[in-house]
C-alpha cells in the first residue's frame, strides 16, 4: 500500500492553505528526493485562455519557494498542445500562461516549455509496453534531475477523469507522442479549408504531402506522425483523426507515462488539487461549474494511488445541483461514468499499476 497525504479546506489564521500545501510536502518528504543543485521540472497546466480552473499560480509559489529550500532548482513547465489553440507553440503557450498569472513576479522561478517552440524537441525513451515500444518525451522534463507534478483533478472527455498520471502522460509528450496517443493514422487535409499555399508540404520530414490542383493531401504510409502539419497549416485544414479506442488510448497514455517517469525513480512528487473538479479538460477555452464540493489536496509519491484516492473521493461526493451531471448522482455513484457513459476510467489505473507506476491500493493519511 503506498502512503496518501489528504488536506482538506479548512484553514485558520495560523494556518492557510499555502501553509498546508507546505505541510504536504514535508509530510512527503521532499527533502529527501531533492539534492542540492537539482532542476527540478514542476509538471503543471497553465489554462487555455478563457480555462479558469487551473491550480492557482500562488500555490505554485509556494511549491517552487518550498523546493528552493530543499536545494532545487525548480521551473514550471509544460508542453506544446496538439490541436491550434492558445499553447499549441511556446511563444502563444507562455504568452497565455503569463496572461493567466504564471510571471515571474508571483511564482519566482523561470517558465520552460518543454518540448521546443513547436513541440517538436524530445526524448525517444524505450520502454516495454503492451501496445508501445518506445516513447517521445519532452526534452526538458526528460532532462530534468526531479519532477514535481501539480495537478488540477477534474473530469475528461477521453478519458473519463483527467489526474496526475494524465498530466504526466500526456503533459510531458512531444507533439508526435501526442498524435500518437490519439490517432492510429495519418492526419487528414480538409479540402473545404484548403488554400493550396503549399506551406505544409516544404515542413513535412518525411516527404508525405502533395499539393495537386491547389489542395493538399497525405500519404498515410510516408507520413511518420510528426504533428507538424496540424500546427503550421495557417488556414486549419489538416485535422487529427481522433480515431484511437478510449481503453487503448489510455493504456498508450499510461505507456507514455512510464517513460516520462524512468529516470526519476524516487525523484517525482504528485500533489493533486481536488477542487473545482469541472466536467472536462482544462484545455478547452471555458470552465464549467464543478460536479462535486470542492475536496481538498493531496499528495503522493505514488501517481496510481493518488489518483485512484481522488477518484474515490469524488465519487464519494453527492454531485451538485446544476452540473453537466444531468440526475443528482449519490454518495457511492461513479461520477465520471455518468458523465462519460462509453468510458471505463479505471483502464488508465489498471495499465499504470500493471506498469509498475504504483499501487491501487493505499492509506490516506490525513494531515
Ligand atoms: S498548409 Fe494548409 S492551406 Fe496550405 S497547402 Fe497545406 S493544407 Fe493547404
Ligand atoms: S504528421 Fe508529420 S509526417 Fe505526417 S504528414 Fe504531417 S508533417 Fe508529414
Amino acid at each position: 500500500m503506498s502512503k496518501v497525504y489528504f488536506t482538506d479546506l479548512r484553514t485558520t489564521p495560523n494556518r492557510n492553505l499555502l501553509d498546508k500545501v507546505v505541510d504536504l510536502m514535508n509530510r512527503s518528504k521532499i527533502d529527501v528526493k531533492i539534492r542540492k543543485h537539482d532542476l527540478v521540472a514542476v509538471k503543471l497546466h497553465f489554462g487555455e485562455a478563457g480555462n479558469t480552473t487551473y491550480v492557482r499560480p500562488v500555490f505554485l509559489r509556494s511549491i517552487v519557494k518550498r523546493l528552493k529550500e530543499a536545494g532545487g532548482k525548480p521551473f514550471l513547465t509544460d508542453t506544446n498542445t496538439l490541436y491550434t489553440g492558445s499553447r499549441s507553440d511556446t511563444v502563444n503557450h507562455l504568452a497565455t500562461a503569463i496572461q493567466n498569472g504564471f510571471d515571474y513576479s508571483c511564482v519566482e522561478c523561470p517558465l520552460i516549455i518543454a518540448d521546443g517552440l513547436r513541440g517538436m524537441s524530445g526524448a525517444r525513451v524505450a520502454i516495454d509496453g503492451e501496445v508501445l515500444r518506445e516513447v517521445h518525451i519532452a526534452k526538458e522534463i526528460a532532462d530534468a534531475d526531479a519532477l514535481v507534478v501539480v495537478t488540477h483533478f477534474k473530469a475528461h472527455e477521453l478519458s473519463g477523469f483527467g489526474g496526475a498520471l494524465k498530466n504526466i502522460g500526456m503533459g510531458c509528450a512531444t507533439r508526435e507522442g501526442k498524435l500518437v496517443q490519439h490517432s492510429t493514422v495519418a492526419p487528414k487535409v480538409n479540402p473545404e479549408n484548403c488554400k493550396g499555399c503549399k506551406l505544409c508540404k516544404g515542413y513535412c520530414p518525411s516527404g508525405a504531402i502533395w499539393v495537386e490542383s491547389k489542395k493538399a493531401s497525405i500519404d498515410g504510409k510516408k507520413c511518420i506522425g510528426c504533428g507538424e502539419c496540424i500546427l503550421i497549416c495557417p488556414s486549419h485544414a489538416i485535422e487529427i483523426q481522433w480515431n484511437e479506442h478510449p481503453d487503448i488510448f489510455q493504456k498508450k497514455m499510461m505507456e507514455y507515462a512510464a517513460g516520462a517517469l524512468q529516470n526519476k525513480t524516487k525523484k517525482s512528487l504528485f500533489i493533486n488539487f481536488v477542487v473545482q473538479v469541472s466536467p472536462a479538460c482544462d484545455c478547452y477555452p471555458h470552465s464549467d461549474s464543478p460536479i462535486v464540493r470542492d475536496i481538498g489536496i493531496l499528495a503522493s509519491a505514488d501517481p496510481v494511488s493518488i489518483d485512484q484516492a481522488s477518484c474515490d473521493m469524488v465519487n464519494n461526493e453527492v454531485s451538485l445541483p446544476g452540473c453537466a451531471i444531468k440526475d443528482i448522482s449519490a454518495p457511492g455513484a461513479d461520477k465520471w461514468r455518468a458523465l462519460y457513459p462509453r468510458i471505463d476510467w479505471s483502464v488508465q489505473l489498471a495499465h499504470a499499476e500493471k506498469l509498475g507506476l504504483g499501487t491501487r491500493k493505499y492509506t490516506l493519511q490525513k494531515i
